[in-house]
């Protein structure tokens, strides 16, 4: 069956794929997937694949071992961009943008303002390895791409915990297992497995949470200082502002990580009362909903906090506004 990634290669020899800063499981697995499944069913397009560094975990995926990490000096036909909804937040690669004939953005953030020249943006998706799915022929599908395309939907569902998962994601899902994949190595692997180290960093993230002044969240902090005694590093952050949300009775929680010296990450997520995308997008951030994130520079922790309080409340205003108007409408 002829589908539109068909007639987004046409005429193309040369493709890049490239993802977000501190590539995750869908950026990882979109990337990937694209990249595996392009070299099947296209063998005479090259296609090459920029990532930033990213969790060892993922070197179980079919071409993790071929991405490029230095910097990029062809010219695409088609610079694919997968899972990123802000130009300034493309990782390795960037530099593709000026120099591809065309750049495609593939990606599921209701952020993403339409920075490329063609965007296919599905919202409501699971993920962007969901979206890009949808664009594929099932019947040209192969092993090696689905299991990217299952890492990048099971990782950004919180292994189909979340909202975000339709009856279409499970059923998606369940094609991509008919592949023949191994999915409880990959769920296990890139989802549950964590070293030491980063076990012994969630402890302490876990043991420094306080509740917020509002009584409805969690929040809780990790220096460059914690990392260099723990022997851990910026990388094993992964998953601690989840198990914070998993905290009974608070709706939202809030990590600061140093990512460089005076510069924290803030990642935010939420249960589904507080919307955090728009708290991160006051912080000058973005993301979805439930989950978010933006950074602060030269702030110490109490301020950071007084300034995520004050945006976790004006997102509330605007909603509890929205409302308001919507009620005043009938
Ligand atoms: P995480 O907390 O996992 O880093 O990010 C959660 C979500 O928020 C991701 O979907 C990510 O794309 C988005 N996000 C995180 N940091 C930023 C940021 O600084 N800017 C924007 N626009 N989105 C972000
Ligand atoms: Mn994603």
């Amino acid at each position: 069956m002829k589908t539109r990634m068909d007639e987004l290669l046409n005429g193309a020899s040369r493709i890049a794929v490239c993802g977000h800063l501190r590539p995750d499981g869908d950026c990882i697995g979109s990337t990937l997937g694209l990249r595996a499944y392009v070299q099947a069913i296209r063998p005479d397009i090259r296609a090459d694949v920029w990532l930033d560094p990213f969790p060892e975990s993922y070197q179980i995926l079919p071409g993790a071992d071929q991405v490029n990490t230095g910097d990029p000096s062809v010219r695409p036909d088609i610079l694919f961009v997968m899972d990123c909804s802000d130009p300034n937040r493309i990782g390795r690669g960037r530099d593709l943008c000026e120099k591809a004939g065309k750049v495609i953005c593939i990606d599921h953030h209701m952020t993403n303002g339409g920075f490329a020249d063609e965007n296919i943006i599905y919202p409501d998706y699971s993920s962007a390895c969901e979206v890009l799915y949808t664009l594929l022929d099932e019947g040209r599908m192969n092993r090696d791409a689905a299991a990217c395309l299952y890492t990048g939907i099971a990782s950004d569902t919180g292994v189909f915990q979340y909202a975000s998962v339709t009856e279409d994601t499970m059923r998606r899902a369940g094609k991509l297992i008919s592949f023949g994949i191994d999915f409880p190595k990959i769920l296990t692997e890139t989802c549950f497995e964590v070293r030491f180290t980063h076990q012994k960093l969630m402890a302490l993230a876990l043991e420094r949470m306080e509740i917020m002044p509002d009584g409805r969240g969690v929040v809780s902090w990790i220096s460059q200082e914690d990392y260099k005694r723990l022997h851990s590093s910026v990388m094993e952050t992964d998953g601690i502002v989840e198990q914070m949300r998993c905290t009974r009775g608070i709706d939202y929680s809030v990590l600061f990580y140093e990512t460089e010296p005076g510069t924290y990450k803030i990642s935010f997520r939420s249960r589904g009362a507080t919307n955090v995308g728009e708290a991160a997008r006051l912080l000058g951030g973005g993301g979805h909903k439930l989950a978010a994130g933006a950074s602060l520079t030269g702030m110490d922790y109490e301020q950071m906090k007084q300034r995520v309080e004050s945006v976790i409340r004006q997102a509330g205003e605007q909603k509890s506004a929205a409302a308001k108007e919507q009620g005043e409408r009938r």
